[in-house]
Parts: C-alpha cells; structure tokens; sequence
C-alpha cells in the first residue's frame, strides 16, 4: 500500500526538490537539507549517509525538473559544487531529473568516477526516480516517463460482480449448498491501455500514374504495460458499439494500478509504427513496358491523421471464495460486452486436479459437503445412509458382500455393520446389486436353456 501519491508534472521546481529530498529521506539519508532558493550555487539538497564501514559520506544533489535531457553542464556545475563542499571525508554528487540524460552527461560522470579524485557522481534519472520513490512508498506519477490516467472501462460494482460469479461458477455445481460460500477476498487490479483512433490517406504512384489508394479508419489498443498490441479479442470487447465508457477511478484504487511503462509521445509513435506496418501493401501494377512490377507501398506518418486517444485503465477482477476446507481464485477481465475468465479453479477436480470441463466421461462437477471440495462425477461418492454425496477423500468405504459402500463417518459405518449383521443371508445379498443383477439374468438364462 503506497502512502502518498504525487503527480509530478503539476509541481514546480521547489516542489520537486521537496519531493526528492522526502524521497531521500525515506530511503535512510540522514539530514537531508533543502538548501533556500537564493543561493543554490549547484546544490539544492545536502544530505549524509553511512558507507558499509560506517564513514560519513557527504552528499550535495542537484534537482533538475525539467522536460528535455539533461546536458553536461549540468553536470560539471554540480562537479565544482562537490569539490567545493567543506568535508574532509568521501564526497558524492547526484542529479535527479524528472527526464532523462543526454550521453554527453553520462559520459561526463563516468569520466569523474574512473579518475583518481575522492568524489562519486551519480545521475538519477526519472525511471531510477520512480524506483526510489517506490522504496519510500509514494506512488510517483511522472508524464515524462510515464503516462497516467485515473479512468477505467466500464466496471460494475462488487455485489454485482460477486453475483455474477456465484452464478455462473458455484451455483451450477451439484449439490452444492450456498450457504457454505464466503467470499474471502475481492479486488480489482486496473491495467493500463493505450486507445487511439486514426484516419489514413495515403496516395502510391509510379511513372504509370496512381496505382493504389489507402484510405481507412481505425482503432487500436495498446498495452500500456507492455507497449504490445492488446489481444484482438479484448481489445473488441473493450469497445462496445464502437463506444467506450468510461468510468472515473476513486482515489482508494491507486493502489491497484499498474503503472504505465511508457509515456505519450512513446506510445503514440508505437501505435504510428503499427500504423504503417498495418497499412503497408504490396501492389501489382503494370508498367508502360507491359511488364508487371510489385512494389511496397509505404504510408508516411503525414498520411496519418490521429483523431483521438486516450490513456485508460480496463478492470480484471479477482475474487476468492471459501467453501468449508476449500478456496477457490476466479479471475476475470470484465469488459462492457462480456467477462474473459482466465482463471477459474471450480473447473479442477480437487481430488484428480483434471479438468472437469474437459472430461469425456464423469463431466459434471460435484460438491462436497464435508469439506467443500468440488470434484469431478468419479471422485464424489453417494453415502449408504443418508444418499449424500461426497468426496471419496472424505468417505469411509468397506465392502459389504464384495460391493463397496460408502459412509460419511466411521461412527455411520459402525452402525450399517450392526445392521447388516443382524440381516438375514438372502438380505445381505441385496447389498450388492451389480452381483445380484447378474445372478438374476444368468438365472433366466439357465432356465431358458433347461426349458429348451
Ligand atoms: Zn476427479
Ligand atoms: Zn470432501
């Protein structure tokens, strides 16, 4: 669980370094000083932290909260502010940046490291930001790095949720009892998507003139984790009548985000690359010549117009429920056309383990009421007293006149023993049906013999 949550992109060069020095803080640096604004000198934040063998180092970190990479300058300005830093000890120098370096700047640090000076640089840039910011527990949002959005596909509220997934996977289950069904554990993990509409216009000619009009309009749904196109599947189920609804994230789900991995600009030029390689086509044409020639037809990114995109989250459920001794996880992405499980456990047999589902034979799906075990038809078995059913795990079984029965407790079992004790032989024969159908059948197949 995060404590904090902080976009950004919305604070202004102060704020960013009271971010960082918080972010610093929470990492263990002791005396992390916001120096005052006036005379920055190439330090924003001194601070001190211990070396393995316990020396002081004495640290001097440069903010940068800036859109473009940060350039070598930069860099040899925090240089000079560490070596005139007043330590007689190991000294550091950091930079963090919101963005990214340029190489000069790497270079330039890598050059001061492997020289023989007592002074380490480190530059940190804004993924290395948002990794430290995840140690000290704030939930960084940087646009910059990372694309953000606080809105979700269509999602339906928990009862209904919890409803639908009683209905469709424990209710059906034979004899099962709804009362033992306790929902142990409900959440909703938010992934994050890149939707984008296009429209393409795209004119091919050779010295022959036209031979080929691109025209189109379409959709496409990145994985904002990823940066892959999402599955066709879902990515149809996401839009429903070529509409998207939207709902707005509450602030209590922050913690059930996935971050994006990339920001706007990276993801738009994803979707330009799928843009072209989508609409990229080999075309025949004749040549003055009489002779046919191929040629690859290439749209440009001029030949593309973006109308529309949206950075968003689709919800994927994930709900627990106890039964007796039993757990089972069912997951699911709900969509606004229709629910993708990827997970349901009531499809395993909790003896076998086998699908049930995809069974030939012993296909339907049974419950135990001992131990809320679903099973598959083989491994529930109908008690000799009561006509329940169980599963073979948690039924006594013992042989009576070669057939086998089956109790739910050895104190059940003792009982049909005195029973069956007590009867007499021609009864005790009626125990085993299968033997006293054959009997029966051989029987009149004798006397028919005989009578012949
Ligand atoms: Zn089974
Ligand atoms: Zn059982």
């Amino acid at each position: 669980m995060l404590d904090d949550n902080i976009l950004l992109d919305s604070l202004n060069g102060y704020q960013f370094e009271e971010v960082v020095a918080d972010i610093f803080r929470k990492n263990g640096f002791r005396n992390v000083i916001v120096t005052p604004c006036s005379n920055d000198g190439g330090k924003d934040i001194v601070m001190e932290k211990k070396d393995p063998n316990g020396e002081l180092i004495k640290i001097v970190v440069e903010c940068k909260h800036h859109q473009s990479k940060i350039g070598r300058p930069v860099v040899q300005k925090l240089h000079s502010a560490v070596v005139t830093l007043n330590h007689v000890g190991k000294k550091q120098g950091y930079v963090v940046t919101s963005s990214s370096f340029s190489p000069n700047a790497v270079q330039y640090a890598q050059e001061i490291n492997n020289s023989l000076e007592n002074i380490e640089i480190r530059l940190i840039d804004g993924r290395e930001l948002k990794e430290l910011a995840i140690g000290a527990k704030v939930d960084l949002k940087n646009g910059i790095i990372e694309a953000y959005s606080n809105e979700s596909t269509y999602y339906s509220p928990k009862e209904k949720t919890i409803n639908w997934t009683l209905e469709n996977f424990f209710y059906p289950v034979n004899a099962i009892s709804k009362m033992d069904l306790v929902v142990q554990n409900i959440r909703t993990v938010f992934h994050p998507v890149f939707y984008i509409e296009y429209n393409i216009s795209a004119n091919f000619s050779t010295t022959v003139g036209i031979i080929h009009n691109e025209r189109a309009n379409g959709q496409l749904f990145f994985d904002g984790e990823r940066g892959n196109l999402l599955d066709y599947n879902l990515a149809g189920l996401l839009i429903n009548d070529s509409n998207i609804n939207f709902k707005t994230l509450p602030e209590n789900q922050f913690s059930s985000k996935i971050d994006f991995r990339l920001n706007e600009s990276e993801l738009k030029e994803l979707a330009m690359n799928e843009i072209i390689i989508s609409h990229t086509r080999n075309i025949r044409y004749k040549g003055k010549n009489n002779v046919q020639y191929i040629k690859e037809c290439i749209p440009k990114a001029k030949d593309i117009t973006i109308s529309n995109y949206k950075c968003l989250y689709y919800p994927k459920w994930e709900i627990n429920i106890q039964a007796k001794r039993n757990d089972y996880n069912i997951y699911f992405v709900e969509t606004p056309s229709d629910n993708i499980v990827t997970k349901n456990e009531t499809d395993f047999c909790r003896v076998c383990n086998s699908n049930i589902t995809k069974k030939i034979i012993f296909r339907s799906k049974w419950y135990c009421k001992e131990c809320g075990s679903i099973t598959c038809k083989g491994h529930v078995k109908v008690t000799r007293m009561t006509n329940a059913s169980i599963c073979i795990d948690c039924a006594v079984m013992k042989r009576f006149f070669g057939a086998k029965k089956y109790f739910e407790s050895t104190e059940e079992l003792r009982d049909f023993e005195s029973y069956y004790s007590a009867l007499p032989r021609h009864k005790k024969v009626m125990e085993n049906s299968y033997l006293l159908f054959t009997t029966v059948v051989f029987s009149f197949i004798f006397i028919f013999m005989v009578a012949l």
